[in-house]
């Protein structure tokens, strides 16, 4: 088994076995079919759960294991070798608990970090609108301010764990337009004035299930304001770039599972494995190597307090584009083979393709690294 975290300490280890064995043990039985029925299941959840892997980063006092970021993302890794879905889902639901943890007042820490480190709550993450996905600063969905609190009336789309979800972190508008009008609340599922509206049909990452989310006169008391009114994108922003190391390590997961079925089919007795084909995957052993030490380095420096958002995007925009490279290539490799779902390969690249939009596309990392060059060379 090809694997990249040997860096790990022996106590953080133990978290991404963990993870291989109920990835193996529990979300590969089902993947295919699963992917094909778009089915979340939320007994895996509960699985992950109970092994400690939904909460790694949430400190001991929390419930949580306080493991570190490099844990965490090889957890992820591990799981998306049998299902990406099901990384998407741990990756965002770690967001919605880091956001409540950084943001959250003593209160609404006590009343939903129990509930999300126990798994009984799900979380979501909803900042995106039909009419702003990658200028999310335009978003329109309103937040009037009411004696008691707020009213939300408008459309959210693209929201990840959607028709799972049981606590939803939701950016709205309180003030003017901008990023500085714009502020984010924690709803339940069962708010009223709020509903899950429809499920978006998607090429992949289908076991994880992506919902329009509806507010029509949605009443939402004070206290689930987080963090300061108008400070809403600056919430939104502050999990994006653990968010985005997270889709590198899904990305990451894909490609390591990829190269090792490729490997394991060209060598089987049967199969012309042409030098020139070697000479390729052993090319993308090295670039995937590389990228996971870029991975490394990111993990490193968010967990030494350092900003990481100019690594983020390296990590999302190299990791997502060689899975997608290496999944098309690995079905060039085996022929008809490669199309079967029940190699993995065909599903694996559907879902590399949506790793390269989801957390901002591949275009908007460019955008971001451009930015931070311009600062470099003055
Ligand atoms: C599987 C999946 C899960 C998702 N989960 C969530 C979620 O949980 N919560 C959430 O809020 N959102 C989620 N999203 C939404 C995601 O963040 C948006 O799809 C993404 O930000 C792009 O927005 P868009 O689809 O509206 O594309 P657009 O913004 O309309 O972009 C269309 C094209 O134009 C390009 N483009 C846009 N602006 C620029 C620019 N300035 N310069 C260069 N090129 C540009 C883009 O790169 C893209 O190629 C998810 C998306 C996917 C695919």
């Amino acid at each position: 088994m090809i694997s990249f975290f040997p860096e790990l300490e022996h106590s953080q280890n133990i978290f991404p076995q963990s993870a291989r064995d109920l990835a193996n043990g529990v979300i590969r039985p089902t993947a295919v079919e699963d992917d094909h029925n778009e089915t979340f299941r939320r007994d895996i959840f509960y699985a992950l759960k109970k092994e400690g892997l939904t909460s790694l980063m949430i400190p001991k006092e929390w419930g949580g294991k306080a493991a570190g970021s490099a844990a965490h993302y090889a957890v992820l890794s591990e799981l998306s070798r049998a299902s990406a879905s099901y990384s998407i889902t741990v990756g965002v639901h770690q967001m919605i608990q880091a956001a409540v943890l950084e943001y959250g007042s003593d209160e609404q820490k006590k009343n939903f970090l129990p509930g999300l480190v126990s798994g009984d709550l799900l979380g979501a993450f909803s900042l995106s609108e039909p009419g702003s996905g990658s200028d999310a600063a335009s978003l329109v969905t309103s937040a009037k301010k009411v004696s008691d609190g707020y009213e939300l009336n408008g459309t959210k789309t693209w929201c990840s764990n959607g028709s799972d979800a049981d606590l939803f972190l939701v950016m709205a508008r309180t003030g003017g337009p901008g990023s500085k009008g714009i502020s984010a609340f924690l709803v339940s599922k069962d708010t009223p004035g709020f509903k899950i509206g429809k499920k978006e049909k998607k090429l992949g990452l289908k076991s994880s299930s992506l919902t329009e989310l509806i507010f029509e006169q949605c009443h939402i008391p004070n206290a689930r304001l987080l963090g300061m009114e108008g400070l809403g994108f600056n919430v939104a922003l502050s999990q994006l770039d653990a968010g985005r190391i997270g889709i590198a390590s899904t990305a990451i997961g894909l490609a390591q599972e990829t190269l090792e079925v490729v490997w394991t089919e060209g060598t089987r007795k049967a199969f012309d494995f042409s030098e020139g084909q070697r000479a390729e995957w052993a090319q993308y052993f090295a670039l995937l190597q590389s990228v996971f030490a870029l991975l490394f380095l990111a993990a490193t420096r968010k967990d030494q307090g350092l900003k990481v958002t100019s690594l983020a995007s390296q990590c999302k925009l190299l990791a997502s584009d060689l899975a997608m490279n290496m999944t098309s290539s690995a079905i060039t490799t085996l022929g008809l083979a490669g199309l079967n779902p029940h190699l993995g390969i065909e599903r694996m690249m559907r879902d590399a393709k949506a790793l390269q939009i989801v957390e901002g596309t591949n275009q908007i990392q460019k955008l971001v690294l451009s930015r931070e060059l311009d600062k470099m060379v003055q």
